[in-house]
């Protein structure tokens, strides 16, 4: 695997582990995954903690540790709740960055306790900054506020009462339209969540389409007017966040596989230390970039091979198990089910590419 940095980075110490959190997580995740509960539990778990909002917001030089340790121990148990938890922390940081107002406070007080769920629709702004399609949400300017309408395909956390920061395009009648970045609340007028879907996997995440019809957002739920450089600043911490889930699901099945190795399973000993190897990269560069802000290409690169790394430790524990990861019920195929998300979470594996060669 390419990767721009060693993987012998003595910063890899700094990532904290939470056991405790993991076993909670990995109790409940069953539930979760097959959307018999959902994740709202465990994030007022948590919330109760305190877990939510440390190091908020990002200031790229480690504060951030804490909060990416905690994320990847719950992926370790559970990848829909770790999801989740990077769903609700980003609704949390674009808040945290908006301008303060009294509705901006209430909001990330409720956040931080997980009593209301928070999510980010900025799968379609990070594509149109890359070159790949527009913003689908129009954003009428009228006294106080925006008017919004348009259909945002896939986002979660879509819980009632839910804060949804997205991206809107406000057509300039004169001139280049300009891209803001507005936020919602579930059960608003005009915000429909569509039908949950079934899914392969995290089916307990309140995963759908969002659709605005004429929906108000005022003034104080406006928290940038220039969304490229709002996402200039925000990208780090995104993709940190996501590689942390990825790399709690990587660490899981790669030490699941390595208690299975043995007798004839031995032959499997090459992949798993090319397997370890890539896991300690990962970590290593995880605590390292959130320490000292890296440069766009480095973070792309680790968000790349942190869910390349995860789809391959899935599919050794799988080979390594043998029949019994192929029981439906089992955390084996629970994991193997769940890594084939994180190629098609944006930024998706061709989008990381696409930006890895421009
Ligand atoms: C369960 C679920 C929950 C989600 N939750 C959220 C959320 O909370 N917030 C959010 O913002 N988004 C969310 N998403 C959306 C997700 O982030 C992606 O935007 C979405 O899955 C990408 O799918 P698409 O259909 O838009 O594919 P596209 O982006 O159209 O991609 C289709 C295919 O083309 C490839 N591709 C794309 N661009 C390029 C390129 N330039 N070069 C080469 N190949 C390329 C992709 O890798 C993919 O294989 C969620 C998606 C799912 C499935």
């Amino acid at each position: 695997m390419d990767t721009l940095n060693d993987s012998a980075t003595p910063t890899v110490a700094h990532l904290p582990e939470r056991p405790e959190v993991t076993e909670d997580f990995l109790a409940s995740a069953p539930g979760v995954d097959t959307g018999e509960q959902d994740v709202r539990p465990g994030l007022r778990r948590l919330g109760e903690l305190g877990l939510l909002d440390t190091g908020l917001p990002d200031d790229g030089r480690g504060g951030l540790l804490p909060f990416l340790g905690t994320v990847e121990s719950v992926a370790r148990g559970c990848l829909s709740s770790a999801f989740s938890l990077w769903a609700q922390r980003m609704g949390l940081e674009y808040l945290a960055r908006a301008p303060r107002s009294p509705w901006v406070d209430e909001q990330l007080a409720l956040l931080a306790t997980g009593e209301r769920a928070g999510a980010g629709a900025l799968a379609p702004a990070m594509k149109e900054l890359s070159g790949l399609g527009t913003v689908p949400v129009v954003a009428r300017p009228e006294r106080g506020g925006h008017r919004l309408t348009g259909t945002l395909p896939w986002v979660s956390n879509l819980f009632p009462g839910a804060v949804v920061a997205l991206p809107a395009r406000v057509e300039e009648p004169a001139g280049e339209d300009r891209r803001i970045l507005v936020a919602v609340r579930v059960g608003d007028d005009g915000v429909r969540v569509r039908d949950l879907p079934r899914l392969m996997a995290l089916n307990g995440t309140a995963s759908s389409s969002l659709e605005l019809d004429g929906a108000w957002a005022n003034e104080e739920a406006l928290v940038s007017d220039d969304l490229p450089a709002f996402c200039a600043g925000i990208r780090t911490t995104f993709l940190l966040v996501q590689s942390a889930f990825c790399s709690g699901l990587a660490v899981e099945s790669t030490e699941q596989a390595a208690a299975r190795i043995h007798g004839t399973t031995a032959v499997f000993d090459d992949d798993l230390q090319v397997l370890r190897d890539d896991v300690a990269s990962v970590r290593a560069r995880l605590a390292e970039f959130a320490q000292e802000p890296p440069e766009p290409a480095q973070v792309t690169q680790l968000r790349l091979d942190a869910a390349l790394t995860a789809g391959t430790a899935a599919r050794l524990e799988s080979a390594v198990r043998g029949g019994a990861s192929f029981a439906a019920a089992g955390h084996s195929s629970r994991r193997l089910r769940e890594s084939l998300f994180l190629p098609i979470q944006s930024p998706t594996e061709g989008h990381l590419r696409w930006d890895l060669r421009r």
